[in-house]
């Protein structure tokens, strides 16, 4: 059996190819960029006041002085003129600075009388409070480099730039379909030998948390209509998610029918736990991820192998995090054992304490969990204080 390194490589290396959209800027945080954004003007565009006072012609300044104010300059206005340099103009923070200006003493250093602003200070320098034009980008320049993942703070950028669309990689196209005839909606009230289909949303969830918005989809442990809905889904979605009926019940189904319908199975089984008979495959124009059905083999599956996938095909690397084990575990199986964890920071340090769980079906202990150290498969002890890769799946965009 492939190890989860293994695996992941597999993965890594089919790629789609999407192309790119357009998108409103509002919505595009998350997304990564198709183009460079580039400065449509100098910025700052103008010189620009940063302080409430008043703007004078500094070569002219004496400690003596007094200043008459003639007029002011407020953010908004177009650029006005200081006449003679023995006066003053009032300038508000933002505004262009006056003609003839080249220096704010703030409010807080001069008094005002009678229209008279008599500083208090004993010199003065020469373009003193004034963001000078061009001193953070010049017109023309890249502001925001092509693959660049975006987030609040890089849309102010393009905003700016006057960008109200922006070409971004667009995402796949994913449908979440859940298996099980034990399986019911959740609104419904289950019979003793029910389950709520709550993968399906959990799926949901993971993919809104990386920016994608799924369809959920229900397919019965049947052969016949498993077939039928899978021949109309193939080509409808770029990516095929599953969970549940991968394993080696009587009733599962998947492999075999996604197989007879065309799939290229590129690995079904990996050395780990939970999640040992995760399925992958690819059709010509979909790729297939086959999560086991226990909640906890879904999600981190999803964590271990989809997640990297979609940075990948955008571009992107994950973030490889270590987290710091806070006790000693044990597990004699040369398999990887990702362990759920909760995960609190001291200082930039992941401390990870295992959860208490009865195995992989466990729901409610997986609420408890941040997310999962994963445990290679070549040691047995894995003592406190030791580091190894870690997911907290709260921390995703
Ligand atoms: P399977 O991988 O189909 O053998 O399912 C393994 C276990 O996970 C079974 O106990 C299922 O009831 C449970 N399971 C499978 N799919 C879901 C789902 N969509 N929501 C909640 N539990 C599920
Ligand atoms: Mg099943």
């Amino acid at each position: 059996m492939i190890t989860v390194q293994e695996a992941q490589e597999i993965i890594l290396k089919q790629k789609l190819s999407l192309g790119i959209e357009k998108i409103p800027i509002h919505a595009a945080s998350g997304r990564v960029l198709a183009a460079d954004i580039l400065a449509d003007r100098d910025a700052p565009p103008f010189d620009r006041a940063t302080m409430d006072g008043i703007a004078i012609d500094t070569n002219h300044f004496n400690p003596g002085i007094v200043y008459r104010i003639t007029g002011m300059q407020a953010a908004g206005m177009p650029q006005g003129s200081l006449l003679d340099p023995n006066d003053c103009l009032e300038v508000m923070t933002g505004a262009m600075m006056p003609k003839g200006t080249n220096g704010i003493i703030p409010y807080e250093q001069i008094t005002i009388k009678d229209g008279l602003a008599t500083p208090k200070l004993g010199s003065v320098e020469p373009y003193m409070n004034i963001h000078l034009r061009g001193t953070d980008a010049k017109k023309g320049q890249v502001l925001i480099p092509k693959g660049t993942r975006l987030h609040a703070a890089t849309i102010g950028v393009i905003a700016a730039a006057g960008v109200g669309n922006v070409g971004v990689a667009t995402m796949p196209r994913v449908i979440v379909c859940s298996t099980g005839d034990e399986l019911i909606p959740i609104e419904q009230e289950p019979l003793p030998h029910q389950i709520r289909n709550s993968n399906a949303s959990m799926l949901q969830a993971a993919l809104r948390q990386v920016g994608i918005q799924a369809d959920t989809k229900h397919l019965r442990d049947e052969k016949k209509t498993l077939t039928a809905e899978l021949e109309k889904l193939k080509d409808s979605f770029d990516i095929l998610m599953f969970s549940g009926a991968v394993s080696k019940g009587k009733f599962d189904y998947l492999p075999e029918v996604l197989r007879e319908l065309g799939m290229e199975s590129l690995i079904h089984g990996v050395a780990q736990r939970p999640g040992k008979p995760f399925l992958f495959g690819r059709f010509d124009r979909s790729l297939v991820f086959g999560f086991p059905g226990n909640p906890a083999s879904t999600l981190i599956c999803f964590h271990t192998f989809f997640v990297p996938w979609l940075l990948s095909q955008q571009g992107l690397e994950a973030q490889s995090a270590m987290g710091e084990l806070d006790s000693e575990i044990v597990f004699k199986k040369s398999l990887t054992y990702h362990l759920l964890v909760s995960i609190r920071y001291e200082g930039s340090r992941a401390i990870a304490s295992p959860i208490a769980n009865s195995g992989s079906g466990d729901l409610i202990h997986l609420g408890k969990a941040d997310g999962f150290l994963s445990l290679p498969p070549e040691s047995d002890t894995f003592n406190k204080g030791s580091r190894y890769p870690i997911t907290n799946w709260r921390a995703l965009l």
